[in-house]
């Protein structure tokens, strides 16, 4: 029998490698944000049409990109962010695979428009299903945008698993908001088909949680500190007379980035013993900063979940602050009450 095996053709590779990274309009709208944070922009603009089936659109101030960064991009396994296996363990940027974009393209039109500070004339890109159809100067601001249009045009399932609008745009807020309170630094805005759903200054955590969630949040919250040897805890607690019956406001943070944590957050839970009515659920924004070599971010493409070397240790030192915490403020048991 003759030798059977090839390797697969890029744009074919990319093609699968995209059914990973891009769930849905949402999964674009992180990775293009995460792209423009490690860019170190100050200001992100996110605008959206039709929950993102028609149009993605991710505007930075950012660092920009070269003519040949800019073509590069969308190679597959091709970042700036790391060189080496060692630096795996050192990250300080959101992205190092280097799949997004080329993944995005594969999928989808993409229109690039970058330029560095140092140039006087950007670049414009057009890729469509990962084949490059025009390339030019432009005059444009420092900075990157990303139009990203007609998402999955070419992989009809996909497309037609999409859920509503409604749906699709609750996806695409959720990623927005895990985003813009992990940054409070920089600020962001999101347009959905021409109305302007949030408009974020530049301010702190406690502002920022406000602002996304309302004005009434702010007498909400108790304020969470712990510093150890292993990690460095920040953020806040919901009181306890504010907990829901639904899973609302949970959020983790680990060195800036949105996890996910069941672990984690029985830990908190645990430390509201007592305080919670029956099947309510505090709310939480905490920010843990840990050394990056005590994490492994790599174990899932979208990055949410995280293993950490001491988990133990993690959960302990979690919940004792948040006793604490709760216990400074004078938070007395209160079993009996309406909401
Ligand atoms: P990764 O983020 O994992 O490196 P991506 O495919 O998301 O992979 O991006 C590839 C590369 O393109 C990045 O490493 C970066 O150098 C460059 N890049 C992408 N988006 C931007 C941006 N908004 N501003 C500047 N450079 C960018
Ligand atoms: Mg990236």
């Amino acid at each position: 029998m003759g030798d059977i095996i090839q390797l697969l053709p890029d744009h074919v590779a990319n093609q699968i490698a995209a059914g990973e990274v891009v769930q849905r309009p949402a999964s674009v709208i992180k990775e293009l944000v995460e792209n423009a944070i490690d860019a170190g922009s100050n200001s992100i603009q996110v605008v959206i049409k039709d929950a993102g089936k028609t149009l993605i659109q991710v505007v930075d101030n950012g660092k920009g990109m070269s003519l040949t960064d800019a073509r590069m991009s969308f190679e597959r396994h091709a970042t700036s962010k790391i060189k080496q296996a060692e630096d795996l363990f050192k990250l300080k940027t959101k992205g190092f695979r280097g799949e997004a974009l080329a993944s995005i393209a594969a999928i989808s039109h993409v229109e690039l428009k970058t330029k560095p500070d140092n140039e006087e004339v950007g670049t414009f890109i057009k890729i469509e299903g990962s084949k490059l159809t025009s390339q030019d100067v432009c005059v444009c601001p420092q900075g990157t945008s990303v139009s990203v249009k007609n998402l999955f045009y070419n992989i009809p399932a996909r497309r037609n698993f999409l859920k509503s609008d409604a749906v699709e745009t609750r996806h695409i807020i959720d990623e927005f908001q895990r985003t813009a309170l992990a940054h409070p630094q920089i600020s962001f805005s999101l347009v959905h088909n021409n109305s302007e759903l949030f408009q974020l200054p530049e301010t702190n955590h406690r502002q920022r949680i406000t602002n996304i969630f309302g004005g009434k949040t702010n007498e909400k919250l108790v304020p969470v500190t712990e510093e150890t040897e292993i990690v460095e805890i920040s953020g806040f607690v919901g009181k306890p007379e504010f907990a829901k019956k639904s899973r609302g406001e949970q959020f983790f943070f680990v060195n800036n980035r949105f996890v996910k944590s069941p672990y984690l957050n029985h830990a908190v839970v645990s430390a509201f013993e007592g305080l919670l009515k029956d099947k309510s659920h505090p709310s939480y924004f905490l920010f843990l900063k840990v050394d990056p070599k005590s994490i492994d971010i790599n174990i899932h493409p979208t990055k949410t979940e995280i293993k950490f070397d001491d988990e133990h240790a993690l959960y302990a030192i979690l919940r004792s602050a948040i006793k604490h915490s709760l216990g400074q403020f004078n938070v007395a048991p209160v079993l009996d009450f309406d909401r």
